[in-house]
């Protein structure tokens, strides 16, 4: 079971419950993308017992009026196994989700995974008529030209600050650096795109230049956090009328995603103390 303290971050152990906290959020304007936690799979076994589950789960949100998606980690669906495994196996997750009228996100991992991630997308995107979106990461000094290669792919495009540790050759590894790249990177999908872009981010700063970059260009955008992160500040934006998606991980693996997101802010760690001392 999960300990209250990490049920936070963590929607549930069990699909059943992750929908409870979905038609909870949902109760207050959020709408909720699902994750299975899993990642770093070197056995093709377990890779494919996680693409089960998400053809199960997309069934199952397809046959409800839930507010919900999905978003699967390239290397959960067996990037690390091979390239050829994880492009299998995306497609059989977003063949569910076009079956079951059901969006299909992906998360962006570390920088050597960049180019087979995108692939694979472009790939679906295009075949699947835009039912599928992906992640990329502001930090990597290589985003701005992707963006420029996915202008016209369909589908949705999540930006992101970015979670990985990456070398300066490949990233910029100063915070101002990546809130200016960011900054571009946001007013070049807005030149760019009709829609289908996604701000990934906690940062009130880039949620009001998000905003005026819709009044001044005219797509229309969606705000993503993470659930346990800022949450009042979601249900604001939603009634406001932002559409707003709560990203929402679930499943068994829940201690890592925890103890990641207490090791990356004081704030969740403070949390974390006063839950255990009762303060
Ligand atoms: P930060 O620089 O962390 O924070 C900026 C400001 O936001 C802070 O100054 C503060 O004002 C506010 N803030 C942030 N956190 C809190 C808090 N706990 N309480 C109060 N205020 C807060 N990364 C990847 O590499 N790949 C992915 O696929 C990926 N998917 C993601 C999906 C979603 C929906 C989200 C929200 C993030 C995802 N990330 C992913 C993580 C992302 O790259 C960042 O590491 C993470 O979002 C932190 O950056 P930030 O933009 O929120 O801003």
């Amino acid at each position: 079971m999960i300990p209250p303290i990490a049920g936070r971050f963590v929607a549930g152990e069990t699909p059943a419950v992750a929908f409870d906290h979905v038609r909870a959020a949902n109760d207050d304007g959020v709408k909720v993308i699902l994750n299975l936690l899993g990642e770093h799979y070197d056995d093709a076994a377990d890779a494919a017992a996680d693409v089960d589950a998400y053809v199960d789960l997309l069934r199952d949100i397809g046959a409800t009026t839930l507010d919900a998606r999905v978003s699967v980690k390239p290397s959960q669906l067996g990037i690390d196994i091979g390239d050829d495994v994880f492009r299998e196996n995306f497609r059989r997750v977003v063949e569910a989700g076009d079956e079951h009228g059901v969006f299909v996100w992906c998360d962006m991992e570390d920088a050597d995974t960049t180019d087979a991630t995108l692939d694979a997308f472009e790939t679906l995107a295009r075949e699947f008529d835009g039912g599928v979106g992906q992640c990329v990461q502001a930090n990597l000094r290589r985003t701005r030209a992707d963006l420029d290669r996915l202008a016209d792919v369909p589908g949705k495009i999540r930006l992101v600050k970015g979670a990985y540790d990456e070398p300066e050759e490949i990233a910029y590894t100063d915070k101002a650096d990546v809130n200016e790249a960011y900054r571009e990177d946001l007013e070049f999908l807005f030149k760019m795109r009709d829609g289908g872009i996604a701000v990934g981010s906690h940062d009130p700063k880039l949620i009001s230049f998000a905003r005026e970059l819709h009044a001044e260009y005219g797509a229309d955008f969606e705000v993503q956090m993470l659930m346990g992160v800022r949450e009042d500040e979601q249900r604001r934006l939603a009634a406001d009328g932002e559409e707003v998606w709560q990203y929402a991980p679930y499943g068994d693996k829940w201690a890592s995603y925890f103890y990641r997101r207490v090791r990356e802010r004081k704030e969740n760690a403070l949390f974390a103390v006063r839950a255990v001392v009762g303060v």
